[in-house]
């Protein structure tokens, strides 16, 4: 399968399967749940060494002992080992330790200078390394992470979709955004896809649903924390699943297939995606009629000297959407999105209908 793991194919040719505990603990335990990883049908042992907490004090990891440990268990299962590398010395130290692969976490894509010590430590050594994506939403910077590698001639680069910290309340410990890991591919097509649900929902049970989504979503791939003993797990206890919740997922997870084979079911999605096309044909031109509208208002506020928010006005707006959306199938959470957009567009639009101050000349000052 690593013949094909390459960044100028498209995609593996079957789903990878990447799993193994938050942290190697001790070898023993380690080699055990590889093992039994590897006859369940997992092609990847993950476990990390060093473990970047957000604040001091909690379980930071073996370090450079836990090397030894991962690479024993991959020797006694027969599986590839990956870790986690945060700086050019872990680089240094888990190549010396004959690690197969790497993977970058989330708190250190988003820094491109540690990011590029890292891909410089690495020219030469032409290792698979796995970029997780950074902590923030931010689709280009993990995509630059992506690039400092490929300048520096890793040709077996994939990405991993782990989710983004975010300051509301979720039911996500890092919120999926998965419109942001479909523009990656959009961007780098070329570059595999892993979904990480572990990181995503920090939450055991929610591991199966999130696993389906990623093949739903055509994903090459998951990466999925499991422990012998998930309560007693040093680091993330809560969203690590057992060995034989692994073996269920492995049976039980549909892999979908990119296309369907038979040409009468392929007319079948044509027909759909014609009514498709044409009911967001007509939602854009029912937005641009209301847009119309909207601008004469403009107007008319301008000419009454009114303020364009009108916050009751807005408030009154998405009570009344939200009930017809209800009736509609429609989540209050979809409504408040789709009509904030509209909301923010509409005022971008009267705003425009507004009569401005003259700026005088002086004030007009040069573009920075
Ligand atoms: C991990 O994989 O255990 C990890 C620390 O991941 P992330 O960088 O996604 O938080
Ligand atoms: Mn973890």
């Amino acid at each position: 399968m690593f013949n094909n793991f390459h960044h100028s194919l498209k995609s593996l040719t079957e789903p990878l399967w990447i799993a193994g505990p938050c942290s190697a603990e001790d070898e023993q335990q380690l080699t055990e749940l590889a093992i039994r990883l590897k006859i369940s049908g997992a092609h990847i042992l993950r476990a990390g060494a060093w473990k970047p907490r957000t604040r001091p004090g909690a379980f930071e990891g073996f370090g450079a002992p836990a090397l030894k440990w991962i690479r024993a268990a991959g020797d006694a299962s027969g599986l590839p080992v990956i870790t986690e590398v945060a700086s050019a010395k872990h680089v240094e130290q888990a190549l010396a330790s004959g690690i197969d692969m790497l993977w970058i976490g989330a708190r250190t894509t988003v820094n491109p200078f540690l990011i590029q010590e890292i891909a410089d430590e690495l020219k030469g050594v032409d290792i698979p390394v796995f970029v997780k994506n950074p902590v923030n939403p931010d689709v280009k910077l993990w995509m630059g992470a992506i690039e400092r590698f490929m300048q520096n001639g890793i040709s077996r680069i994939a990405s991993v979709h782990r989710g983004f910290s975010s300051f509301e309340n979720s039911t996500y410990r890092n919120k999926p955004n998965w419109e942001l890991a479909i523009e990656l591919r959009r961007l780098l097509p070329n570059v595999p896809i892993i979904c990480d649900p572990s990181h995503i929902s920090g939450d055991a049970k929610m591991v199966p649903t999130l696993t389906q989504i990623a093949f739903d979503l055509q994903y090459d791939g998951v990466m999925v924390e499991v422990h012998l003993n998930p309560a007693k797990a040093l680091s993330d206890a809560m969203q690590q699943i057992t060995p034989e919740d692994f073996s269920h997922l492995r049976k039980q997870t549909i892999v979908r297939q990119p296309t369907a084979k038979d040409p009468v079911e392929l007319s079948k999605l044509h027909d759909l995606r014609d009514l498709i096309d044409e009911l967001d044909n007509e939602i854009i031109e029912k937005i641009a009629g209301r847009m119309e509208v909207v601008r004469k208002i403009g107007q008319y506020k301008d000419q009454n000297n009114m303020a364009i928010l009108q916050l009751d006005r807005f408030k009154e707006i998405l009570r009344t959407r939200t009930e017809t959306g209800l009736h509609n199938q429609l989540t209050p959470d979809f409504i408040l999105r789709l009509y904030s957009l509209i909301h923010e567009e509409s005022i971008l639009q009267q705003d425009k209908q507004m009569t401005k101050p003259e700026l005088r000349a002086s004030s007009k000052t040069e573009k920075h």
